[in-house]
């Protein structure tokens, strides 16, 4: 007779925890899980695929610009907000429907409300309570706001999604990538965007010279930078918001965004009652296997705050369930993750930065190449873009790849694979360009800079 009423209950139907849910039941596993909002999660629901829908719309108005240059005289285009949201909402209505159905194709049973422990077996939704051998937390992470006075007046990327009425002036604080896309988002929808960062340079921890790439070409588009500014103080005046930054400095917008981190959605979960240990900015703590402190309770995505990207979850869902229900050994891989910033210009990268492999005390030799796309030739578009390898000299092993410019997401897939698999500059050199491309240029550069 078995003890519990399910081998696995997942608390958060997120990327991370639908994986993990669907493939142990595929091992076999009795598995259920519990989603206080909707199925889907961020991604979905709230993050990347809504975000990429938004960057989508706002590029036709670069592309209607552009199209003068190649003999097209477009009308006079027209914008509208609540269409785009409208459009928005029912395709991630449409994907929601898609998660849904693929627990229940998966034999998972989905409990609505907000799961929190009871025990160390035991999760409660709600008045329910169900019992489990094993329970994978998987809940996320939630906008970070500073508590400065005012603040309810802003909104952050949950909100965004959700305006009523476009911001014709908005503030974005914050320098990471929700700020940097949503700098890219409303401006290319015609907003006026200032970005207020408290440091000098945006996207802190990126290569220096993608911030740099990234940073002139959202500057080109109109986006106007505010470094050593953090908004102090919100009021609302007529209309508006006056923002106050820290140097008593004031401006007037329509809305104020925070973009300004986010963190692990640990609270309220019953963790400190079963002993799960958290860490720093309350992640929950986890080992290789993303075991917590308790042997049968685990955790995956961004409430253990490792690598906070969708398909760092899947990938720690699928290998929690593959070990826990498959009989394997599958420890995390986060070596060499590759990102892309949906950023206008665009940014994909892999690897160790320059700046990294000199401070693994790497000795590097750096290929850098700076070109006009050819698509902005004819456009008569100023803004050039940025590709740079990042080698190891003693070993001529390709450690870092980075590119700014169009198409630098999809171009990097096939990048992380060479990276990931070791291979040297020579492999590199080896390979033939496929031409005219843009993606060439990184198996034709043949000078390291001095
Ligand atoms: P980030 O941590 O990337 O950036 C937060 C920004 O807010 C930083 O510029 C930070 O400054 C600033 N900040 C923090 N605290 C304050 C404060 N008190 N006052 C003023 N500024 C402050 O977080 P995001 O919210 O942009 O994104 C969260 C995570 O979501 C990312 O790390 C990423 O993993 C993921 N994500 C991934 C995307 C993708 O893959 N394309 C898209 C969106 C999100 P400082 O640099 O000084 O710390």
């Amino acid at each position: 007779m078995t003890r519990y009423d399910y081998d696995l209950f997942v608390i958060g139907a997120g990327s991370g925890g639908v994986r993990a849910a669907r493939i142990a039941a595929g091992h076999g596993a009795r598995v259920a899980i519990c989603e206080e909002s909707r199925v889907g999660g961020t991604c979905v629901i709230r993050g990347c695929v809504p975000k990429k829908l938004l960057v989508y719309a706002s590029q036709f108005a670069e592309s209607f610009a552009d199209a003068a240059g190649y003999g097209w005289s477009a009308p006079e285009s027209q914008f509208s907000w609540p269409a785009l949201i409208r459009a928005k909402d029912a395709e991630i209505d449409r994907l929601n429907r898609i998660y849904l159905g693929l627990l229940d194709n998966a034999g998972v049973d989905l409990h609505m409300g907000r799961g929190r422990l009871v025990d160390d077996h035991t999760v409660a939704v709600g008045e329910a309570r169900f019992t489990a051998e094993r329970i994978l937390i998987a809940v996320g992470g939630r906008p970070w706001v500073p508590d400065i006075p005012g603040k309810e007046l802003g909104f952050t990327s949950d909100g965004a999604f959700h305006l009523e009425k476009q911001p014709r002036r908005v503030l974005i604080a914050g320098a990471g990538y929700i700020a940097v896309e949503f700098a890219g988002i409303f401006n290319g929808l015609g907003s006026e965007v200032t970005l207020a960062y408290r440091r000098d340079r945006i996207l802190r921890g990126f290569d220096g010279d993608v911030r740099l790439a990234v940073e002139r070409g959202m500057a080109g588009r109109g986006v106007d930078f505010r470094y050593h500014a953090a908004p102090a103080r919100l009021e609302a005046v007529g209309e508006g918001i006056r923002v106050t930054y820290s140097d008593d400095r004031t401006q007037v917008v329509d809305g104020v965004m925070f973009a300004t981190g986010r963190q692990p959605y640990t609270w309220d979960l019953g963790l400190e009652q079963v002993g799960v240990q958290t860490g720093p900015g309350n992640r929950i703590e986890v080992d290789d296997y993303s075991r917590t402190s308790v042997e049968h309770i685990f955790a995956v995505g961004d409430v253990t705050d490792r690598f906070n990207l969708t398909p760092v979850a899947l990938m720690e869902g699928h290998a929690f369930a593959d070990t826990q229900f498959g009989g394997m050994d599958r420890p995390v891989e986060h070596a060499d993750t590759p990102a892309a910033v949906f950023s206008q210009p665009p940014v994909g990268t892999v690897g160790l930065t320059e700046e990294q492999a000199q401070a693994h005390g790497l000795r590097v030799k750096v290929f850098r190449s700076e070109f006009t796309p050819m698509k902005y030739t004819l456009a008569g578009r100023q803004e050039k873009g940025m590709m740079k390898l990042v080698v190891d000299a003693d070993t001529n092993r390709v450690v870092g790849c980075h590119v700014v410019g169009p198409d630098a997401s999809e171009m990097l897939q096939g990048f992380a694979v060479a990276v990931r698999a070791g291979l040297t500059k020579a492999d590199f050199d080896r390979t033939i360009g496929i031409h005219p491309t843009a993606a060439e240029e990184l198996v034709t550069m043949r000078q390291p800079l001095a």
